[in-house]
């Protein structure tokens, strides 16, 4: 089966910036994009099949539904994750999202909680971002809120390229000024706003803040996910297993020359090349990789063959 190549939907936001066109070269609508939903079925921005030319212009929610074939048997009912690319040229309002059981009863429509993880593409020298905090109880959490001791409250971690986070619903979190980042998540379009840093929009609006579900949320106290990182050299090349939860399994596959990739046919994949160009070779067909583009390699392949000096971040449920 293709490889099924997919383009993106772009988020303006009041944070966001012009990298994703600079550096990625995709084809954003504005000066201020902060989010290029890369793979995405979720009812507020679905992903349009660029090929095969069987299936272009079809959304992926569509394809999901009608193509079990390249999904799989004894799925969810609605595809289950979210690729995003983002870039923060200002600083992300702290938020904290639920999981799906409080998303189902407070948000409805099928909506799904979300576990998010950060791969860290590019980052400012210095630059932050918000990971945790330091309250102890539960009343020591509503106190710093209710006191806008941001700086109390608020836990704050150094970041640069290739660094990895994983985000678990309850997380209290905030991407910062100077990042850019991919995220895998569940898919969901559910945030807990809990401070926005007092920012106004053009029309001189705050945003709203969600403080009574982000209390109710919240991991308390917050203790940062153990990572197993394993990683698997080949040559100069490498795979790079970063985590498995209930929700999805994340890997870099690092391509310097030339990489061997042995999947799972028992699932589908989701990919996004981070860094460089290439070439990729699937059941016999070759394609060519550049930066920013995103595909979904189909139930039953069993391996791929990278070439080039390239980056992939890819996923499977
Ligand atoms: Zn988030």
């Amino acid at each position: 089966m293709d490889l099924i190549f997919l383009k993106a939907v772009f988020k303006e936001k009041i944070w966001g910036g012009n990298k994703l066109r600079e550096e990625f070269n995709l084809d954003t609508p504005s000066e201020k994009t902060g989010e290029a939903w890369l793979i995405s079925a979720h009812g507020n921005g679905v992903s349009q099949v660029i090929s095969p030319k069987a299936y272009k212009g079809m959304k992926l929610d569509e394809l999901y539904q009608k193509h079990r074939e390249i999904f799989g048997e004894n799925l969810e009912d609605t595809f289950p994750l979210l690729i995003k690319l983002l870039d923060a040229s200002d600083n992300l309002s702290v938020q904290v999202h639920p999981d799906d059981e409080y998303a189902r009863i407070h948000e409805g429509k099928g909506e799904r909680g979300k576990t998010e993880c950060w791969y860290i593409v590019s980052a400012d020298e210095g630059a932050e971002i918000v990971y945790g905090h330091t309250a102890k109880s539960k009343e020591e959490f509503v106190e710093l809120i209710e006191d806008g001791e941001w700086d109390k409250l608020l836990r704050r971690v150094k970041v640069k390229k290739g660094d990895f986070f994983d985000v678990p619903y309850g997380t209290i979190h905030a991407i910062g000024k100077g990042i850019v980042i991919l995220e895998t998540q569940q898919s969901s379009d559910t945030t807990y706003r809990v401070y926005d840093y007092d920012r106004v929009d053009k029309y001189g609006k705050k945003r709203e803040l969600h403080i009574q579900d982000s209390i109710n949320v919240s991991k308390i106290p917050h203790s940062d996910p153990k990572l197993e990182i394993e990683e698997m050299i080949s040559d100069k090349s490498k795979i790079v297993k970063y985590l498995k939860n209930e929700f999805f399994s994340v890997y870099k596959y690092l391509c310097d020359g030339q990489l061997k990739v042995f999947l799972d046919d028992n699932t589908y994949y989701l990919m996004t090349v981070v860094e460089g160009e290439g070439e990729i070779y699937a059941d016999g067909k070759k394609y060519n990789l550049n930066l920013g583009d995103s595909f979904i390699v189909p139930i039953g392949v069993k391996n791929l063959e990278l070439k080039g000096n390239l980056e992939i971040i890819a996923s499977r449920p």
